[in-house]
């Protein structure tokens, strides 16, 4: 059944903006002070995470870096530190990089066309079109998670809207929409519009503004639009981290290069097998150390893959060795011994460490 469905894209805009100025969100922190610093942390911050999360991240990392120059001017290791527990590391790299662009090629101004945007690391079209639509007003659009729902359901676009193919149909789709004033009440609105009534999971139709001319909604597709992601296999791997601990609990750490899984931050020597702990430890410095216990397995995902960490407790004390000096090496007991960004297993291993059972064990087999 027709239910006469328009092309009307300024119904759809203005039906937006109108809904916005009533049940909008208005006093997000970095709505509070816009500015294009606030809104890029912003955007980049909230990829694949949700508000509620991003909040008091966004808090402490502008508390710690109020201008651009802060963060050029921070370490790699104080920024991921901030990062911590945010999850997709390679945001907070791209920030601090883009970050050191922009005041060493820009003079600390934040470029104003697509196309100078789109040279910083970590901006895509998406982000490169709230920046301006949201910091400039200029009229650009963007298709973040949120943007995608939204379109897919109101034009019934079918296909997952990674393939190529839809997506260059949805930007077509996001282009044409952009209104040409109120750019960034139209933004704020279609994002939250996705975020909180055309959600993932049971969205609220009969509080949307949409609703007269959604296709999904009028042919009952609500639940199938947008076609999910195909499922991918995610592949496994074993590994062994070496937990070091000297007397005093602090357990060795090692840098992380900065590509690859948890590229940057600070977690335990890691080897594939235990085959090569002899070696492991003699380049670490450690000399005649043995395996003082095996840890409970754990169990970490990534989008693309899962680890099954083996860790092997090792202990420090009262052996002579040094561990080499070197500065991607350091010894840490906890979040306020160092800022540094710790994989996510370092806080569980800790944790596990102080944990009563442990200690019995280890003090058991130390006596
Ligand atoms: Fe989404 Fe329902 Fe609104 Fe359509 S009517 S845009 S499915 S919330």
């Amino acid at each position: 059944m027709e239910h006469g469905f328009s092309d009307d894209y300024h119904s759809f805009s203005d039906a937006l903006i109108t809904w916005y100025r009533t049940h909008g969100r208005h006093d997000l922190p970095w709505q509070r002070e816009p500015n294009v610093y606030h809104v890029w942390v912003s955007e980049i911050m909230l990829q694949q995470t949700q508000v509620a999360t991003v909040i008091p991240y966004f808090e402490r990392f502008i508390a710690a870096y109020p201008e651009i120059e802060d963060l050029a001017a921070a370490s790699i290791d104080e920024v991921l530190h901030l990062w911590s527990g945010l999850g997709y590391y390679s945001r907070a790299r791209n920030l601090y990089r883009a970050a050191a662009v922009v005041v060493s090629e820009h003079g600390g101004n934040f470029p104003r066309s697509l196309e100078d945007l789109l040279t910083l690391p970590g901006i895509g079209r998406s982000t490169a079109g709230a920046i301006l639509a949201l910091a400039y007003e200029l009229p650009f659009p963007i298709l973040d998670g949120n943007v995608k729902r939204v379109l897919t359901r109101r034009y019934a676009v079918h296909g997952w809207p990674g393939t190529t193919a839809v997506l260059k149909r949805l930007w077509t789709l996001a282009e044409r929409l952009v209104p040409q004033n109120g750019i960034r009440e139209y933004t704020q609105a279609i994002m939250d519009l996705g975020a909180t009534v055309c959600t993932r999971k049971r969205p609220r139709c009969g509080a949307c503004p949409l609703r007269r001319e959604c296709k999904a909604y009028h042919s009952d597709q609500v639940s199938t639009i947008p076609t999910p992601r195909p499922r991918r296999e995610i592949a496994e791997r074993d590994v062994v981290f070496l937990v070091i601990q000297n007397k005093t609990g602090a357990i060795l750490l090692q840098r992380r290069p900065l590509e690859g899984l948890w590229g940057g931050l600070w977690s335990c020597p890691e080897i594939a097998q235990e085959s090569e702990l002899v070696g492991s430890l003699a380049s670490l410095g450690f000399q005649n150390l043995r395996i003082h216990q095996r840890l409970s397995s754990l169990k970490h995902s990534f989008t693309h893959i899962r680890l099954n960490i083996h860790p092997l407790l090792i202990h420090a004390d009262g052996i002579t060795n040094q561990v080499r000096e070197a500065v991607d090496l350091c010894w840490y007991s906890g979040e306020d011994s160092l800022k540094i960004g710790v994989s996510a297993v370092v806080p569980l291993l800790l944790k596990s460490l102080r944990s009563r059972s442990y200690r019995e064990i280890c003090y058991d087999e130390n006596g």
